[in-house]
């Protein structure tokens, strides 16, 4: 899928229904001692393509020509041509790869897949520019731009967690057999330590002495850029970084800088359909907020140690 026109991070890219959501297969049975029982697996896979074939009858002709046009990864292991298909395009709700991206770990299990005739097709980067949420309300997946995009761009979403080493990432890939040449994964000694700090980003500290100056939020800027150089923005870690900054420059009573990262806070809250405070990209909010009136009515004065 490539961008037609420009995209601002936030910005819908794609909003569509699945062709078929179904629940989720359990594959590769193991034995009692551990190793795959080929056989158990094989007769699960027979089952699951015979529950799934009236699910597939029941679709209009239109959506089975666009189901079956798409790839099958999963010729030789057993699975039948739908369940090929399903396991090739679906997207578990609340897998790891939906998980590193969303900030809450409690929406969704990973009981369903969804098979889409558009977006089944978007092609994984570990450094993807769109994030995807479903929304149960509207029963559809959105696909928003995760960093400004260009017009003609490759659009990339990611099919693992993006934050874990190369070699993690490609174990994971190869069950869609997938041997990713991002940038990321053709020079992992270079990228698995900078990924390895985002994840280890270090909590700030508000200074307890007055007149701290800014040098304590050093820590989280330097996250971010990290994340930048990287191009994670598509991680929930850019998120809780840049309200780490917000809060930061909250604390400092600083307009222009809380606004600054406060609008990026929202557009990249927007981007996975997260709830937005509008006090983000509000002035007048945010300086009405208890954060803003605490730090005015405390400044200069020594504080308790904190961390936010
Ligand atoms: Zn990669």
């Amino acid at each position: 899928m490539f961008a037609t026109r420009d995209f601002n991070t936030g910005d819908l890219i794609v909003n569509e229904r699945p062709l078929m959501v179904v629940p989720r297969i359990p594959v590769g049975v193991l034995t009692d001692e551990g190793v795959p029982d080929e056989q158990a697996s094989k007769t699960i896979l027979h089952q699951a393509e015979k529950v799934m074939r009236p699910v597939f009858g029941r679709m209009r002709e239109e959506d089975k020509k666009a189901f079956m046009e798409l790839h099958n990864s999963h010729l030789q292991d057993g699975s039948g041509p739908i369940l090929g298909v399903i396991r090739t395009n679906g997207y578990v709700f609340g897998d790891k790869a939906e998980m590193s991206l969303s900030n809450s770990n409690t929406s969704s299990k990973e009981t369903h897949t969804s098979i889409f005739k558009d977006l089944s097709r978007v092609n994984h980067s570990c450094s993807p520019n769109a994030s995807r949420k479903f929304h149960v309300s509207t029963f559809s997946m959105q696909l928003r731009a995760a960093r400004d995009i260009k017009e003609g761009e490759e659009i990339f979403t990611t099919y693992t967690d993006i934050l874990e080493p190369a070699a993690v990432r490609a174990k994971d890939l190869a069950s869609y057999q997938i041997t990713c040449t991002c940038r990321a994964c053709l020079d992992p000694d270079k990228s698995d330590p900078i990924r390895a700090a985002v994840l280890k980003r270090p909590a700030i500290f508000v200074p307890m002495q007055k007149d701290f100056g800014e040098g304590w939020i050093d820590p989280a800027l330097e996250t971010l850029s990290r994340i930048e150089q990287e191009e994670l923005q598509g991680s929930h870690l850019y998120r809780r970084t840049l309200h780490q900054v917000f809060n930061a420059y909250v604390h400092m009573n600083n307009e222009e800088k809380a606004l600054e990262f406060g609008k990026r806070l929202w557009a990249a809250k927007l981007a996975v359909g997260e709830d937005r405070d509008e006090r983000f990209r509000n002035v007048e909010l945010m300086k009405k907020s208890p954060q803003w009136v605490m730090a005015k009515m405390i400044r200069g004065v020594p504080l308790l140690q904190s961390f936010i």
